[in-house]
């Protein structure tokens, strides 16, 4: 058999042992995620965020919901999605997580119900039958996922975390720094002191991973998304799924949850009335027979971390001065070249890039990454090398 040729694209070789203290910074849902994946593996994890809290950034939306993206044709970011669903749906079915999932259920209002055939764990149904489930009237006919739900990403992580020895918390701790060491990697306070030290590093921390120099250059994007919460305990029934189409409405205690908004390039976290209103006015183009809500007693608004391509960012973190050189050729387009293998940033890794849909990401994204670490590859190939972190470097060389 031949070894195919180097692409850039490569997973490390070097496999890590459990004799090394895992150091994670950012205790949101990728974080958390992955201390309890590799605690799993007999890892020691030390997890380190700036805020006293687990999930106390955009890990702290108070319902996110697990379903998996829905696209029409069979494209590789459906097949990652759904198996990223199913890997989470596997572990929500465990007993020890009764009381954190919801499922509920959900209704994805679309146009066309049947040019929708071959998605076959979502059953089809006609308005009247989708109104039916919903206990009031949908706008249009629906796709239903039974098994969908959701789950607050706050309790999740505190489950994840508290419930394993071997993974340490140490909240109110910014890092500002990373600096690379003959044996590793030390992690800097704001006056260059250092807090810790390690051979195995993972960075976590959302949009804020472009700060360290090894790491600046990954194109991340800030999505800016606000939840309005609507008083309203006989609005619908109390067993109503989640209705999803244009915006979603999720059904809570004495009311719904209406969300989300997106805003390209915003980072405030300050919730503002106008967003108030447009999740309001979403709540009645999927159900008509709705009364307008009232004004919304509650909101919340966080920052989502995107990527171009919508595919989260999970390994190594690449040598950027390395892929710059080994692969400047590239825009010539000449793909009979022999180009060397991938160098990384030794013991330096990534996680994150969720965008919209931590929930499902972090177990699949931390169960991939946990066999990079450990070069023992869990998921198919072609999932490893959708979510490569070297994947933005070789796309811009081919563009110069
Ligand atoms: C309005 C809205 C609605 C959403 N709805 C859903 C939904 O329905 N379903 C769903 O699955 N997802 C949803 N999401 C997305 C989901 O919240 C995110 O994908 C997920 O929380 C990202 O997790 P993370 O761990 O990557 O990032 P974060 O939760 O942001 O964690 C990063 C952590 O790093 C820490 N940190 C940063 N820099 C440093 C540093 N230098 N030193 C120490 N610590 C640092 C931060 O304090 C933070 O705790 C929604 C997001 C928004 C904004």
């Amino acid at each position: 058999m031949t070894t195919p040729a180097p692409t850039g694209l490569e997973q490390p070789d070097r496999a890590f042992s459990t004799a090394e203290t895992a150091l994670i910074i950012g205790a949101g849902l990728a974080g958390c995620a992955c201390a309890r994946t590799l605690a799993g593996s007999g890892f020691t994890c030390k997890l380190y965020d700036r805020n006293a809290d687990l999930a106390a950034a955009t890990s702290a939306v108070p319902a996110a919901i697990h379903q998996p993206h829905l696209t029409r044709t069979d494209q590789l970011r459906r097949r990652y999605y759904l198996a990223a669903y199913k890997r989470s749906l596997t572990e929500f079915s465990a007993p020890e997580y009764q009381s954190l999932y919801h499922r509920t259920g959900l209704l994805k209002l679309v146009d066309d119900v049947d040019s929708w055939s071959d998605h076959h764990s979502w059953e089809r149904h006609s308005q009247t039958s989708a109104s039916l489930l919903a206990g009031t009237t949908v706008a249009s006919e629906a796709l239903y996922l039974k098994d969908a739900g959701w789950i607050s990403p706050h309790a999740l992580c505190t489950h994840w975390v508290t419930t394993d020895a071997s993974i340490s918390f140490h909240g109110g701790t910014e890092i500002s720094g990373l600096r690379r060491t003959m044996s590793g990697w030390l992690l800097l306070d704001a006056q260059g002191k250092t807090i810790d030290e390690s051979r195995l590093v993972i960075l976590a921390n959302g949009g804020q991973m472009t700060r360290f120099d090894a790491t600046s250059h990954f194109p991340l994007q800030a999505l800016r998304g606000q939840m309005s919460f609507f008083d309203g305990p006989d609005l619908l029934p109390p067993a109503a799924p989640i209705i999803s189409g244009k915006g979603y409405i999720l059904p809570g205690k004495s009311g719904f949850w209406s969300g989300a908004t997106h805003q390209r390039d915003n980072t405030s976290v300050t919730t503002s009335v106008a967003d108030d209103l447009k999740n309001a006015a979403q709540v009645n183009a999927l159900l008509p027979d709705l009364l307008p809500p009232n004004q919304a007693t509650t909101s919340w608004a966080g920052v989502r971390c995107t990527t171009p391509d919508r595919l989260p960012l999970i390994g190594a973190a690449p040598d950027a001065s390395f892929y710059r050189q080994a692969y400047a050729d590239l825009h010539h387009g000449r793909t009979n070249q022999s180009f060397p293998k991938a160098q990384f940033e030794d013991g330096l890794f990534v996680i994150g890039g969720f965008g919209s849909r931590g929930v499902i990401h972090s177990l699949h994204a931390a169960t991939a990454l946990c066999g990079i670490i450990q070069a023992e590859h869990s998921v198919p190939p072609e999932f490893l090398a959708a979510t490569h972190p070297g994947r933005f470097l070789l796309r811009q060389l081919r563009r110069n």
